[in-house]
């Protein structure tokens, strides 16, 4: 569609960590996610977290990733926080990645899902070019994406399952549009209350 190629072409929005202050206080000193410039140093990723001849048998593996906003695409251990992932600074996209560990390298499915960061799925286009720049194949778009809305009642981060607009905490009604306010773009109009 065209509008969505023009979205593409435009500066991809930042994200801002929307989590518990206490996650973000206590990764304070973790480390980021590993920085993926070229498909060697996912190779190099893959072949540390993976030593033994048991776990290297694994076929795909689960990361947590985030995008930051030079660009540059961070992974990290699934059971990683983003906000960990990327050294608490903001995120032009964030989610889960499965890597087909074998021989050659895919990238076999993809989400926006980070509870940390709630991004929306055109965050995908900051994702892509990254990817691209490994030259490692992908699924196109997410495989499983992510609407993320917060409860205006209560706050609670809510991820949206089969368009069931309800906070899964309080039963408020949630607004039809992604309302967290993203670091450069202004808030999405929410409805009157
Ligand atoms: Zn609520």
């Amino acid at each position: 569609m065209a509008e969505q190629h023009q979205q593409r072409t435009r500066e991809h929005p930042r994200y801002r960590y929307v989590g518990p202050a206490e996650i973000r206080a206590r990764e304070r000193d973790a480390p980021p996610g590993v920085a993926l410039r070229q498909l060697s140093d996912l190779q190099r990723w893959l072949a540390a977290r993976a030593p033994g001849p048991g776990r290297a048998g694994s076929a795909v593996v689960t990361v947590t990733f985030v995008v930051t906003p030079d660009g540059v695409l961070r992974i990290a251990d699934r059971r990683s926080e983003h906000v960990a992932c990327a050294g608490g600074g903001e995120v032009l996209a964030a989610g889960e990645l499965e890597i087909s560990a074998r021989a050659p390298l895919e990238i076999t499915g993809a989400s926006n899902q980070s509870t940390g960061y709630c991004p929306e799925p055109r965050c995908w286009h900051a994702l892509a070019p990254a990817l691209d720049r490994l030259g490692i194949p992908h699924p196109g778009g997410f495989t499983f994406a992510c609407e993320f809305r917060r409860c205006p009642a209560c706050g609670e981060r809510n991820l949206v399952k089969d368009g069931w607009l309800e906070c899964a905490l309080c039963g408020a009604d949630l607004p039809k549009r992604w309302n967290f306010a993203s670091a450069t773009s202004p808030p999405a109009p929410t409805s009157a209350p």
